[in-house]
């Protein structure tokens, strides 16, 4: 028997479906109860699953008689509020991607699986009237209750056990003693977000570009507007967010600062801790679940005030928003690459309106998209031209190595330069975006060289660990010492990685030390740190390194940037690739002499008349901007159009294009969108997989996005659907 006046409620199941499913209303509960945004767990398939309530309804598509009863809602009141389902069901709409897959994006993985939302709080103790007066002498034979007494009595105010065990060992059988005598009471949490003095220690005098960002931005405070804050690392960006943030805590609310992963360091979050009174707390993936879900309930129940965070923090609840902030904003690992791939700065902004606070996009490189908004008015340029404190900016220059004797991938003249930096006792860092040993291997008898089996690349060479390697799938083996094809003994190493370099600065520079850093030496937890740690301490000559040196690190005593091989990223077919070129080479430059040392940057290149290296030597990275707008004009390419990316891969090559001459796209296009391919993906193949892609482009964003609709919906009614991989990408950043 099932009641015909039961409740019946909409909810988004995470398992890549875009419809919602219905569910019966749990017998006896209340209408109060239901509220959008609650996790409820749903019978599905053979077990349960967590699930998220849209909407409730009388109506069914489904006869009632066939519903199946949700087990229990689990969270009564709703943990997302109106603005907070309002960003979700935007951003699942915007990239048309599963509601369910979003809303659980939005959740830490406990919650996501079904614990309850409770956060261990913190108790705090406060004195009582007669403990305020009472005499410490009294305690002279109990001596830790009596320095506990004596030390809460030097302050007003109450204590957390956290605060109380950072200054008293063996603390508990003290407090329990105090409170037995009535000297101590329990107090309930202060409200730590209101506090009249959110600054703990005092600011640094602003120069004047600073004050002027820092002005623009705290007179925006309480509507929606969106900055661009350019600023050469160094030129006090970090300080300039730190006293918006003042201003924001001042208002009673919170700040939600977005970094990308590598640039949140301990240094960084402790800088934060020392500047606020208020508590500021983190998420990144190196933290437990269990730290990740605190977090995520300490800004959703307003317990805290500032959320430092990764891409994956976008989402989460505050309960009183005030600004948000994005630092990097061009790093690429905003964007996420897999899954729901959305764009964390699209959607800050995004949240931003909804919630009418301000955004502060920060970068030393802005991206190409962010500063055509501000040509066109849509964004406020903020500007900081110069280095804080009295740091002069680095010298560039173009090496010209052709022709040059080289000795791995080092020329004479470069070698020289190195010696030189070395003798006057500074470091020298020293750049290539290539791990491994070598990226080739080849036989110098046949020219048979070792490839994957399972993708479309070369195996690369990692000697220390006596393997052959494949960067896209992980596939390793042992390394080879005699050709397959002709048994020769010739195999010989083709082109350069960090392991090799490594090698020959070791022989090139005896008695000095060279640190490695990429991700197959730092693989160990902690590893990093502690090389890092060596570097600041100067315990380290030459530092050789891949992307993760182009990224927050501060290395004063370097005075010279060495970028090797610059040319392998002047030819990218992506047209993104020469944006993310410019920015890696001004990014690497800002490592240079941050303290009072004027720094040497040098780029070893075969195209020293290459457009783009001349107009940020001689020019600027602004003016490269500009440049490479005009370009996409002329190309009709983002941002002056509106892309979208289908993937679609499959273990048995003929599927994907089965897939697509089933999925007729052109009929569904309309005249306003272009559809460019199927093609194969430029890795054709990968990890066994054959892969093809099809390009939507559209002079408006509307009539793309009903395309798309049409196109996923179609998709997912299609039974060839089942026999490939697919996703979209709206907004594609990487064509691969
Ligand atoms: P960014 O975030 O742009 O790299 P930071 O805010 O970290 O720059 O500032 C770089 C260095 O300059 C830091 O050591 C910082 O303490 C210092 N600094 C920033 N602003 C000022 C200022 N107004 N006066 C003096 N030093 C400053
Ligand atoms: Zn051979
Ligand atoms: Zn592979």
């Amino acid at each position: 028997m099932t009641d015909d006046r039961a409740w019946i409620l909409k909810v988004a199941v995470p398992i890549g479906r875009r419809r919602l499913f219905d569910y019966l209303a749990p017998e006896g509960t209340e209408p109060a109860a239901l509220q959008p945004g609650a996790r409820v767990r749903v019978p599905f398939g053979n077990s349960s699953k967590i699930a998220f309530l849209i909407a409730v309804s009388f109506d069914s598509e489904v006869d009632r008689a066939k519903l199946k009863s949700a087990e229990a809602i689990l969270d009564v009141p709703s943990l997302l509020n109106a603005t907070d389902i309002e960003l979700l069901l935007w951003t699942a709409r915007y990239y048309h991607h599963p509601l369910g897959e979003v809303f659980s994006t939005a959740f830490p993985v406990t919650l996501r699986r079904g614990k309850p939302a409770l956060i261990q709080a913190e108790q705090y103790f406060g004195l009582t009237p007669e403990g305020r007066t009472a005499n410490p002498d009294l305690l002279m034979r109990a001596p830790r209750q009596q320095c506990l007494l004596a030390w809460f009595q030097t302050q007003p105010g109450s204590f957390s056990t956290g605060q109380i065990a950072g200054q008293h060992d063996n603390w508990r059988p003290a407090v329990k003693a105090l409170l037995a005598r009535q000297w101590l009471e329990p107090r309930p949490p202060p409200d730590r977000i209101v506090t009249a003095m959110p600054v703990r220690t005092p600011e640094l005098q602003a120069n004047a570009s600073q004050q002027t960002a820092i002005d623009a931005v705290t007179q925006a405070l309480g509507g929606f507007r969106v900055f661009l804050l350019e600023g050469v690392t160094g030129s006090g960006k970090t300080e300039v967010y730190m006293q918006i943030i003042r201003s924001v805590l001042e208002r009673g609310q919170q700040v939600l600062v977005l970094l990308p992963e590598i640039t949140l360091t301990p240094q960084l979050q402790e800088r934060f801790r020392q500047r606020f009174a208020v508590p500021v707390t983190v998420a990144h993936s190196k933290l437990t679940d269990k730290q990740r879900q605190a977090a995520w309930l300490e800004m959703q129940q307003g317990v805290c005030a500032i959320l430092l965070g990764t891409r994956s923090a976008l989402f989460t609840p505050l309960k009183k928003p005030g600004l948000i902030i994005l630092d990097e904003e061009h790093d690429a690992s905003f964007k996420q690459q897999e899954g729901f791939r959305f764009s964390a700065r699209d959607v800050a902004v995004a949240r931003g309106k909804m919630l009418q606070i301000p955004v502060l996009l920060g970068s030393a490189t802005p991206s190409l998209e962010s500063y055509y908004n501000v040509e066109i008015g849509r964004y406020q340029w903020l500007h900081l031209p110069e280095r804080a404190g009295d740091a002069q900016p680095p010298n560039l220059h173009l090496l010209d190595i052709r022709n040059k004797r080289m000795q791995e991938g080092l020329s004479q003249p470069l070698i020289t330069q190195i010696h030189r930096t070395l003798d006057k006792q500074e470091q020298v860092l020293l750049f290539l975006n290539r791990r491994g040993f070598a990226p080739t291997l080849i036989c110098h008898a046949c020219a048979w060289i070792a490839r994957c089996s399972r993708c479309d690349a070369n195996l690369v060479i990692h000697y220390a660990e006596d393997l052959l390697r494949c960067h896209h799938c992980g596939f390793e083996q042992g390394l080879l010492r005699h050709c397959p094809a002709c048994k020769s003994g010739q195999l010989t190493p083709l082109g350069l990685g960090t392991e090799r370099i490594e090698q020959v600065l070791t022989q090139l520079f005896p008695g000095k030390t060279v640190v490695r850093l990429d991700r197959d030496s730092t693989q160990r937890k902690g590893q990093l740190e502690s090389y890092l740690e060596q570097i600041q301490q100067g315990r380290a000559d030459i530092i050789l390194g891949t992307q993760m040196l182009a990224k927050g690190h501060h290395f004063p005593n370097v005075t010279l940037v060495v970028l090797l091989d610059v040319d392998s990223g002047l030819f990218s077919i992506d047209f993104h690739g020469t944006e993310k070129l410019a920015q890696l080479i001004v990014q690497v430059s800002g490592r240079a002499g941050r303290a009072q040392k004027r720094g040497q940057v040098i780029l070893q290149t075969r195209q020293p008349d290459h457009p783009l290296l001349a107009v940020l030597l001689r020019d600027s990275y602004r003016r490269f901007l500009q440049l490479a707008l005009a370009e996409r004009k002329a190309a009709h390419l983002p941002p002056y159009s509106f892309q979208a990316l289908l993937r679609v891969e499959a273990a048995i090559a003929q599927e994907p294009l089965t897939f697509f001459a089933n999925l007729d796209a052109p009929a569904l296009a309309g005249g306003q969108v272009q559809i460019l391919g199927p093609v194969s993906a430029p890795m054709a193949r990968k990890a066994g997989r054959y892969r093809y892609q099809m390009l939507f482009q559209s002079a408006q964003r509307r009539p793309l996005h009903l395309f798309l609709d049409a196109l996923t919906a179609r998709i997912e009614n299609l039974k060839q659907s089942r026999k490939i991989r697919w996703s979209l990408d709206v907004d594609p950043v990487d064509l691969y």
